[in-house]
């Protein structure tokens, strides 16, 4: 499909059409952005940097009711994903996208996860190109990805400064764009885009070599390199809890009333103590070394040995919020010196 414009004057006639959908956008929530479902389009935020918290969460959610239950009664009430109706996430960023191209490898291998499958069918991604780096520590470029990068995308807007490029991606895209046909207009300028997304990446500061890393992690197994790099960890679980492709999670079984209540599942972190614990007593990772080797091996060996893809997508999100200051990056290359 050609590339069409939409006004900036005409984004919020546009986002109230997507309010037939469930609308989720940027949105300044104190001082941070988050992603969130939107009512008025003067909610949307969309000269944002990053969200504090990736749009993850609207398809795989941090608490979820998998269905209810009554003792005694052999029918579960299971939950009915359908109900939440299509939604379509505006404005999301190139990383944060590909991001979820990784997540739906996990949930559609070994067992077809129909919770996260059905929310995902019913969701449409719309980009927002990175024309600036949303902060110092992002490194798309080293592990696949590129601020323009369109993966895991059905619609890409780019700021073309007073109006945004639209381009439609995929069939999902089209009748997306379709929806706000009345606010389009043709005329996008896809060369000038290209010598955007040439200049954008050339803005990525922070870098690492990733050639041969996914053999080498293995070799490192006894390595004094992870009690260094992990010394200071406090397993605050900030790291995983705010990683777009982070994907561990735990089901339990609350009691709400006598005899009722709900099978949930929430995220969970391998960087917390109690993740591996054993009903034993045993723990096979009890202290802060083995879980950063097991984070950093499982998104830089682990899964790039079963999925053929690195599950970090460079958005730096770890390294910002890291109450101590630790750093992937930092891990990385002592992980290609050990
Ligand atoms: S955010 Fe930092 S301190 Fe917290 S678990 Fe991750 S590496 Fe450790
Ligand atoms: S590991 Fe860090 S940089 Fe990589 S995707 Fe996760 S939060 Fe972003």
């Amino acid at each position: 499909m050609a590339v069409k414009k939409l006004s900036k004057d005409k984004v919020g006639e546009a986002l109230k059409e997507l309010m037939k959908f469930r609308l989720v956008a940027p949105a300044k929530s104190d001082d941070v952005v988050i992603f969130k479902q939107i009512s008025d389009p003067a909610e949307a935020y969309l000269d944002y940097g990053n969200s504090a918290v990736p749009p993850k969460k609207m398809v795989f959610p941090q608490t979820e009711t998998l269905f209810r239950f009554v003792t005694g009664e052999p029918e579960l009430k299971e939950k009915n994903v359908e109900e939440e109706g299509q939604t379509v996430i505006f404005g999301m960023r190139p990383c944060d996208a590909r991001a979820m191209s990784i997540v739906d490898k996990l949930f559609d291998w070994d067992f077809d996860d129909p919770y996260y499958q059905k929310r995902r069918a019913m969701t449409t991604y719309v980009g927002m190109a990175c024309t600036e780096p949303p902060s110092v520590n992002c490194f798309c470029t080293s592990v696949g990805g590129s601020p323009f990068s369109t993966e895991g995308l059905d619609v890409m807007l780019t700021d073309m400064g007073d109006y945004y490029a639209v381009q439609a991606l995929n069939e999902k895209g089209e009748k997306l764009t379709e929806t706000i046909a009345s606010q389009l207009e043709d005329g996008g300028d896809e060369k000038k885009i290209e010598e955007m997304a040439a200049a954008a990446a050339g803005k990525i500061k922070r870098s690492i070599k990733t050639d041969g890393i996914s053999e080498k992690i293995p070799t490192l197994w006894d390595s004094d390199v992870w009690k260094k790099v992990s010394a200071s960890c406090l397993g605050c679980g900030t790291c995983t809890f705010l990683c777009p492709t982070c994907h561990c999670f735990d089901i339990q079984d609350e009691v709400e009333e006598m005899g009722e209540g709900r099978r949930c599942r929430m995220w969970d972190s391998c960087m917390f103590s109690e993740y591996t614990l054993h009903a034993s007593g045993h723990n096979p990772r009890p202290s802060r070394k083995e879980r950063t080797r097991n984070r950093v091996s499982h998104k830089y060996s682990y899964f790039p040995s079963k999925f053929d893809d690195i599950a970090c997508v460079g958005c730096g999100r770890c390294i910002n919020m890291c109450p101590v200051n630790i750093d992937i990056l930092d891990i990385l290359e002592q992980v290609v010196e050990a």
